[in-house]
C-alpha cells in the first residue's frame, strides 16, 4: 500500500478544506471501498481525511420526506421504519447489497461513490483508462460479461454496482453538498457522469466536494427493487431494476423505472415512462414496455444475456410494484428483493 497520513474532520468545512486544495487528498468514510482498493493499489491517495465523525448521522423530517445524513450507516438507513414503508425500494436495495457487517460500516454517501467491479480496473496490470487515462481498456476485447449494454464509450464499458443508487435514481432523490465554492444540491439522475473520453471521472462532484445528505422527496406511492446475481446473497447485481410509481382510479400515474448492472450510471427510462404513464397496468403493456426499454440495448461479446435477463426483471418489477402479482417477500427486507432459488421460481414471468 502507498504510504498515506489520516487525518479525522471536526467539521465539514474542515474536510472541505483539507481535501479541496489538495489533489493527493481524498475523503474516507466507512471504508469499505476505499481501503481495498488502496490495498490494490488502484487508489494512492497521500492524504485521508476521516469524514465518518462528522455530525451527518441523522435521519430527520425535510419538506414531507427524510433527510438522511451522509453518514448514516447502511444498516441504520435500511431498518428505519419511515424508509422501509415509504421508500421500501431503498431498504431493499441496501439490503440485498454486501453483508451485514459491511453495512455496519458502510455510509450512505459512501454507497453511490464506490467503484466500478469491472476486474481489470482493480488488476493495475491491466489497461484501465479510468484508473490510468490514456492506458487503454482491456475490457473491450477481454470477457465483458458485467459490462454495459447502455451509454458506453469507446474509452470504457464498465458499468456502476450501487444497488442503493438505482433506488435513489427511480426515487429521484437529490445530494446535498458542500464544496469548495459552497452548498449546493444535484438531482440524484445527474450525480453520475457516462465514460464518454474521460472514464476516470464517475460523478459532476468537484474534488473536495462533500455529500452532506441524501434527501428522499415526499413521495405516497410505492417503489420496489429486484436485483438479479450470481448467487443469492453477497454478490453485485449482473441486473437490478427500481421502480416508483403512483396509482390512481386504477391507473398508473407518474412511473419511474431505473435499471442497474447495464451502464456507467443507473440507467433511467424516460420513454418507458411516458409509455407507462396514465394506462391501466397490465402484463401485456409491461411486456410492451420491456422491449421498449431494450430497444437500443448495445450487447458486447459475452453479455448479451442481460437483455432478456433485464426485460423479464423489468415485467417482473413492474408487476408486484403495481401489484398484479405479489411481492416475494415483505416489502422493505431483502426477501422482496431478492430473485432466485425457489422464489425466483415461482415469480417468473409467465
Ligand atoms: C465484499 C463486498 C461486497 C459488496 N457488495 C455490494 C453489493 O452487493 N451492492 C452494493 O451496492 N455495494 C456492495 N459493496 C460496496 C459497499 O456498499 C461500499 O463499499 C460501501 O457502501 C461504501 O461506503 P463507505 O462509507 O465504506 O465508503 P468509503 O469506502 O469510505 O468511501 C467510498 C468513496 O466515497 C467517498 N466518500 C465517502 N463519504 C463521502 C462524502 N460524505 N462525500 C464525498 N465523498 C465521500 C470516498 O472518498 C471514496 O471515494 C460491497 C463491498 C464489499 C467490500
Ligand atoms: S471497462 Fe472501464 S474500468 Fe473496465 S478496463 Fe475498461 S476502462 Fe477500465
Amino acid at each position: 500500500m502507498h504510504p498515506f497520513q489520516y487525518q479525522r474532520a471536526e467539521s465539514a468545512e474542515q474536510a472541505v478544506a483539507a481535501v479541496a486544495p489538495n489533489p493527493a487528498a481524498t475523503f474516507i468514510a466507512g471504508g469499505t471501498s476505499h481501503v481495498d482498493l488502496m490495498k490494490e493499489d488502484v487508489h494512492r491517495p497521500a492524504l485521508l481525511v476521516d469524514v465518518s465523525a462528522l455530525p451527518l448521522r441523522e435521519i430527520s423530517a425535510f419538506e414531507g420526506g427524510l433527510r438522511i445524513g451522509a453518514g448514516v450507516s447502511n444498516t441504520a438507513a435500511a431498518y428505519h421504519a419511515d424508509v422501509q414503508r415509504r421508500y421500501p425500494a431503498v431498504s431493499e436495495a441496501l439490503l440485498a447489497g454486501a453483508s451485514m457487517q459491511i453495512r455496519n460500516m458502510a455510509t450512505m454517501a459512501g454507497n453511490p461513490l464506490q467503484r466500478t467491479r469491472c476486474p481489470y480496473f482493480r488488476d493495475p496490470t491491466q489497461a484501465c483508462n479510468k484508473r490510468q487515462p490514456g492506458s487503454g481498456c482491456a475490457a473491450i476485447g477481454g470477457y465483458n460479461h458485467v459490462h454495459a449494454l447502455f451509454g458506453a464509450s469507446a474509452a470504457c464499458i464498465a458499468t456502476h454496482p450501487s444497488d442503493l443508487a438505482v433506488a435513489l435514481s427511480a426515487l429521484d432523490a437529490r445530494v446535498q453538498t458542500l464544496g469548495p465554492r459552497g452548498p449546493r444540491t444535484i438531482a440524484f439522475p445527474e450525480l453520475h457522469r457516462l465514460p464518454g473520453d474521460t472514464p476516470h471521472l464517475d460523478t459532476v462532484l468537484a474534488h473536495g466536494e462533500l455529500i452532506t445528505s441524501i434527501d428522499l422527496l415526499a413521495f405516497t406511492g410505492r417503489s420496489h427493487y429486484l436485483k438479479v446475481r450470481e448467487r443469492a446473497s453477497y454478490a453485485y447485481a449482473l441486473v437490478s431494476c427500481a421502480v416508483a410509481l403512483e396509482m390512481s382510479g386504477g391507473k398508473l400515474q407518474r412511473v419511474r423505472v431505473a435499471l442497474g448492472g447495464v451502464a456507467h450510471k443507473p440507467w433511467r427510462l424516460p420513454a418507458v415512462e411516458a409509455m407507462l404513464a396514465e394506462q391501466p397496468p397490465s402484463e401485456k403493456l409491461f411486456r410492451a414496455a420491456a422491449q421498449a426499454a431494450f430497444a437500443d440495448a448495445r450487447p458486447l461479446k459475452h453479455n448479451a444475456y442481460k437483455v432478456p435477463m433485464g426485460r423479464d426483471l423489468l415485467v417482473r418489477a413492474l408487476l408486484e410494484t403495481s401489484g398484479l402479482r405479489p411481492l416475494q417477500g415483505p416489502a422493505g427486507t431483502a426477501f422482496a428483493a431478492s430473485v432466485g432459488g425457489v422464489a425466483g421460481q415461482l415469480a417468473a414471468p409467465r
